[in-house]
């Protein structure tokens, strides 16, 4: 039976609410990254990353998954083959919109990491991060939210690249093809002889390594996209 890899990034979740990373009213515009998606920026300054978290943990409260997402979930409850969704995302809107085993690259916004002992807790979005915020096992503070930083290895990616080079088609949706190793994956399905689609607003930076791609926004697109796959297999 086939197998279909999807990688999600944030423009998946843009039409619900969440800023993307480097568009207009995206997330950073503000901030700058090394000061608060980095070991150093935390190390400098912990109280800025925690405030900042603080503000993308409440936003999480207010959103719900959109037509993407639930179009995804749909997909893997129906489709006959297996879908593996792998999301650059730290937002839960999969999991909220009905997904199931869902690979979490960069981590998650709702659980807390220690960097003393290595510990991972959950943290539920309606609690407040602070410096006194310690590690239940260590007792170290203060702890930092189980997000993948710049200059951080993701995780999983032993699971992923086999996933990568045992897919039949590979799906990148809402990715700018500008974060890397995620940006790389497309070439590895390629390689391995899968098709390939890339879904965006507009071409990302790696638009010329995908077969093909369909362009417009995640919410309509992507349904369609899963509606056309289950009845006809494209
Ligand atoms: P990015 O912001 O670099 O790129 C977003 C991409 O989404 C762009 O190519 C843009 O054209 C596209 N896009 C924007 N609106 C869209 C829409 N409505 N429909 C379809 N596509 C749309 O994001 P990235 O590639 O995911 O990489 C950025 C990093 O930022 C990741 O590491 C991720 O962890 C982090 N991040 C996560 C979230 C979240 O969890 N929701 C939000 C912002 C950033
Ligand atoms: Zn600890």
């Amino acid at each position: 039976m086939d197998k279909i890899v999807i990688l999600t990034g944030a423009g998946i979740s843009a039409e619900s609410g969440l800023g993307t990373f480097r568009g207009a009213g995206g997330l950073w515009e503000n901030q700058r990254i090394e000061d608060v998606a980095t070991p150093e920026g935390f190390a400098r300054d912990p109280q800025m990353v925690i405030d900042f978290y603080n503000m993308r943990r409440g936003k999480h409260r207010e959103v719900q998954p959109n037509a993407a997402h639930l179009a995804l979930a749909h997909l893997q409850a129906s489709y006959p083959g297996e879908v593996v969704i792998v999301t650059q995302n730290v937002d839960r809107l999969h999991e909220r919109g009905g997904a199931s085993a869902v690979i979490h690259m960069h981590g998650v916004l709702d659980a807390l990491l220690c960097n003393a002992c290595g510990h991972r807790w959950g943290w539920p979005f309606e609690r407040r991060l602070d410096l006194a915020t310690a590690c239940p096992r260590c007792a170290d503070a203060p702890t930092r939210p189980d997000v993948v930083w710049f200059g951080e290895m993701p995780y999983h990616m032993e699971e992923i690249e086999a996933h990568l080079t045992g897919c039949d088609l590979f799906v990148a949706i809402g990715t700018s093809g500008q974060v890397y190793p995620a940006a790389g994956f497309v070439r590895a399905a390629d390689q391995a002889g899968a098709d390939t689609l890339e879904i965006n607003l507009e071409a990302s930076a790696v638009r010329s390594d995908f077969a093909r791609a369909i362009i417009g926004p995640a919410s309509q697109t992507v349904p369609a996209w899963v509606d056309a796959l289950l009845r006809h297999r494209v």
